[in-house]
């Protein structure tokens, strides 16, 4: 079968036998994304991931004076 990826917009022939393609045949709404354009979001996830260890939202310490 023939799935274009969301991403890149590359026409990309799938084994039917495989699971991506069974996948996508049995939830038509499911979407593909192709080799390239999933490492490069995951990359992505994971860096932000990574940046956002460094954010630390805390409450402003206050000092109970009682
Ligand atoms: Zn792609």
């Amino acid at each position: 079968m023939r799935v274009k990826c969301v991403l890149c917009d590359t026409i990309h022939t799938l084994d039917d036998l495989s699971a991506i393609a069974k996948k996508l045949r049995n939830r038509p709404i499911h979407t593909y994304m192709c080799d390239p354009c999933h490492e490069r979001i995951t990359n992505k996830t994971n860096d932000r991931k990574a940046t956002g260890n460094f954010i630390l939202y805390r409450s402003p310490a206050k000092e109970n004076e009682w």
